[in-house]
């Protein structure tokens, strides 16, 4: 038997709006797939054949000589993942859909398939494959959340040896846990991995570490749930930066995932782990959290001290703030704009990006707008957090695309230096 896994492409933010290459003066990054697929290849039983395709690379729809074609896709790649789907129909091909799209809207994907796998698919691949191999595919999957105990860890070299030319990302994920016990209001990762953090065993974690530093690569930990305080997912980081600086740090992270509060409300010792393990960036998150969408709304002085006083504490500890700002909250309005750029300017963000308000589906967002009848399109491909998908409630669709744009020019236009930074550290996905 033999799999095709398939990655399909998604626009960002400069392929969506092509203006952005002349603003912001980096190198475009294209970045490593999500851990989906490695971690299917993982569990896959050593007589079955894998080709995997990464769509963003080069077309992926070709034939195949596949029994079964695998997609895996988040919200921005759906419309794509779902032509794919019909074009290996098409050819009589047996196809499977699973992640977070296939996840929250199974409903909409289940037409273009023979089988939708709802929820993390570990737990169900086996019994996957061996029903298509039988020919007894059930429509529909839903597996109970993963024993993270039981995981097999993922095989990153179905990705390594996808590289090609100029594509030879710097990280790869790495996670520490899965599940979030906090709903907020433009995340789906509760719903998508459930609402208790479960901490993956530590020999897993160093399992797929030693396979990115054989690599050659760094360790991204995109998440953030890795700060939330008393959390399995808190414990197990703090093990895991133990273990990096007790060991002379042997593996490389490019960043850690974060939010204005957690930095706020994590101990000064968390952060001097974090540098001792040789931790130099964060991925500061913001407009999910209570101090992200009140600090630029004008109306909440101490939101946006809490803000600046976040972003001093992170330059304190030597661990610079690489600031994600979200735009079109319900309380944000046309002088938010003016505000974030500000704020910029006060608390001294050398390196940002700038993100449309999307609601995802599984996203309370989501739940709400449409409850509101404000949204705008239900084609997915523009849910990519660069386009206006809903209606925002204090500005119009075109000023929330015109500020939008603007934030990515003008903060970029007031540090030239960003071009000087040398050739590693120019790089940023947009
Ligand atoms: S943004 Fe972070 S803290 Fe909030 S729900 Fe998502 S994972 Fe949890």
């Amino acid at each position: 038997m033999k799999v095709l896994f398939v990655y399909p492409r998604f626009a960002r933010h400069a392929e969506s709006h092509p203006e952005l290459l002349t603003f912001v003066p980096m190198k475009e990054y294209l970045g490593s797939p999500s851990l989906a697929i490695a971690a299917l290849v993982g569990c896959t039983p050593e007589n079955v054949e894998i080709e995997y395709r990464d769509d963003r690379l080069a077309n992926a729809a070709v034939p195949t000589d596949a029994d079964l074609v695998a997609l895996t896709f988040f919200t921005a790649a759906a419309s794509r993942g779902l032509e794919l789907a019909d074009y290996f129909r098409s050819l009589g091909k047996k196809v499977v859909a699973g992640g977070i799209f296939p996840t929250m809207m199974p409903d909409e994907v289940q037409p273009h398939v023979d089988s939708v796998v709802v929820g993390e698919g570990e737990p169900v691949w086996e019994q996957v494959l061996a029903d298509a191999a039988a020919g007894t595919l059930r429509p529909r999957y839903a597996p109970a959340p993963a024993d993270v105990c039981t995981l097999k860890p993922p095989k990153l070299d179905v990705y390594f040896q996808a590289e090609r030319g100029d594509f030879k990302p710097d990280d790869y994920p790495l996670q520490v846990s899965r599940g979030c016990p906090l709903r907020c209001d433009a995340c789906a990762l509760p719903t998508v991995m459930g609402k208790s953090a479960r901490a993956l065993p530590l020999d897993y974690i160093l399992n797929v570490a030693a396979q990115i530093t054989a690599g050659g690569r760094q360790a991204c930990l995109t998440e953030d749930t890795g700060w939330l305080p008393g959390t399995a997912g808190a414990r197990r980081l703090t093990e895991l930066l133990e273990y990096l600086h007790a060991h002379g740090n042997p593996l490389r992270v490019s960043y850690i995932g974060i939010s204005m509060p957690m930095i706020l409300a994590a101990p000064a010792r968390a952060f001097e782990l974090a540098r001792a393990a040789g931790v130099e960036l964060f991925y500061l998150v913001g407009g999910f959290d209570p101090v992200t969408t009140r600090a630029f709304t004008g109306k909440d002085p101490r939101a946006y001290q809490r803000a600046v006083d976040a972003i001093k504490k992170s330059f304190d500890h030597g661990i610079e703030p690489y600031t994600s700002f979200l735009l079109g909250n319900d309380d944000d309005d046309e002088g938010t704009v003016d505000r974030m750029l500000d704020f910029a300017n006060v608390s001294g963000i050398k390196k940002a990006e700038f993100a449309v308000f999307t609601p995802y589906p599984g996203t309370p967002a989501w739940t709400r707008l449409l409850a509101e009848d404000r949204i705008l399109t239900r084609e997915w491909r523009y849910y990519n957090d660069a386009n206006v998908v809903f209606r925002p409630k204090q500005m119009t669709v075109e000023a929330l695309h015109e500020g939008y744009i603007r934030l990515w020019r003008e903060f970029y236009a007031a540090r030239p230096e960003s071009a000087l930074r040398s050739e590693a550290e120019r790089t940023i996905q947009f």
